[in-house]
C-alpha cells in the first residue's frame, strides 16, 4: 500500500512504543516521517522536550522548513505520574497536562494553516484512561479525557476546512511505558500472566495493533471520519468486573 505518498507526517513521541510504530507504518506507506521528542529516532528527528511550551511552534516551524508541507499529525508524546490527588505535586500534575494536552493544542494550533492547506488529518494518542480510571492517576486521566475532548472541538471547528481530527484510546499495550510498571511489581512474571487474562482476546496488545488504526484515521479511506474517538484494547473495556 501507498495510501502516504507524496505526504509528509509528523509523529511526536516516534522513538519507540506506539510512536515509533506509527511513524514505520506510515514510512512503509509511503510517508516522509519526522519525528519530534527529546532522543533520536531511526527517522529525521527534530530534537523537542515538550514540557517547554516554545517547543510545538519550532517543531513545526522544522517540520516546514524541510518539507515545505504537513499532512498528518500524530500526537503520541506521552507521560504519566503517578499519585493519588492527595500525593501528587502540583509540579507533576503540570508537567503531565502540559505534555499530554497542552503540547497536543499548541502542535495543533500551529500545524492548522498547513493541515488546512494539505486537507490533512490529525490522530491524538489517547487512552482508556480517558474513559475510565486506573488507581493514583488523576493528572493522566485528566489528560487523556481532555485529549479526547480537544479531538472532538477540532473536528467541529476544522472540518469545513477539510481537516479531520479522531483519536485512538489504546488499552494495555507493550511498550517501554509499561515495562517499567511491570518491573517494579512484586513478581513480575505473575503479573504478565494477570494482565493478559484480563482481556477477552487474553493478552495485551502490540504497538502495531495501534498504528494500524492510527494510519487508516489518517488516510483518505478514513475520509468521512471525525471527531470519533477509537477504542483498541482486546475488549478490556467491555468487559464488565463481575459475572
Ligand atoms: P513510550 O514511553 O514508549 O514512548 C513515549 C514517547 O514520548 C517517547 O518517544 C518519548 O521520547 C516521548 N516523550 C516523553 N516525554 C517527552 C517530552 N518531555 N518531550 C518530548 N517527547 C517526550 O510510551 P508509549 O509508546 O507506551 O506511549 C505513547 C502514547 O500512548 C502516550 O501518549 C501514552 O499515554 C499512550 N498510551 C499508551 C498505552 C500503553 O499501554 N503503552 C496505553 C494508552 C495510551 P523521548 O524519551 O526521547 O523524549
Amino acid at each position: 500500500m501507498s495510501r502516504f505518498k507524496g505526504k509528509t507526517a509528523l509523529v511526536t513521541g516516534g522513538r519507540s512504543g506506539i510512536g515509533l510504530a506509527c511513524a514505520q507504518r506510515l514510512a512503509h506507506e509511503g510517508a516522509r516521517v519526522l519525528t519530534a521528542q527529546r532522543g533520536a529516532s531511526e527517522f529525521e528527528t527534530i530534537t523537542a522536550d515538550f514540557t517547554d511550551p516554545a517547543a510545538p511552534e519550532a517543531v513545526i516551524a522544522s517540520v516546514i522548513e524541510r518539507t515545505g508541507r504537513l499532512d498528518v499529525l500524530v500526537n503520541n508524546a506521552g507521560i504519566m505520574r503517578e499519585g493519588t490527588a492527595e500525593e501528587m505535586t502540583p509540579e507533576d500534575w503540570q508537567a503531565t497536562l502540559h505534555v499530554n494536552l497542552t503540547t497536543p493544542f499548541l502542535l495543533i494550533k500551529h500545524a492548522m494553516p498547513h493541515l488546512r492547506a494539505a486537507k490533512g488529518a490529525i490522530v491524538n494518542i489517547g487512552s482508556i484512561e480517558g474513559l475510565g480510571s486506573n488507581p493514583r492517576h488523576p493528572a493522566y486521566c485528566a489528560s487523556k479525557a481532555g485529549l479526547h475532548g480537544l479531538t472532538r472541538a477540532i473536528a467541529v471547528d476544522h472540518g469545513a476546512d477539510g481537516v479531520r481530527c479522531n483519536a485512538v484510546a489504546p488499552g494495555w499495550i507493550d511498550t517501554e511505558l509499561n515495562e517499567g510498571f511491570i518491573d517494579s511489581m512484586p513478581d513480575p512474571a505473575a503479573f504478565r500472566t494477570q494482565i493478559g487474562d484480563i482481556h477477552p482476546l487474553r493478552r495485551t496488545g502490540k504497538p502495531e495493533e495501534v498504528a494500524a488504526l492510527v494510519a487508516w484515521l489518517a488516510s483518505t479511506e478514513a475520509g468521512f471520519v471525525t471527531g470519533q474517538v477509537y477504542t483498541v484494547d482486546g475488549g478490556r473495556t467491555a468487559q464488565l468486573s463481575l459475572p
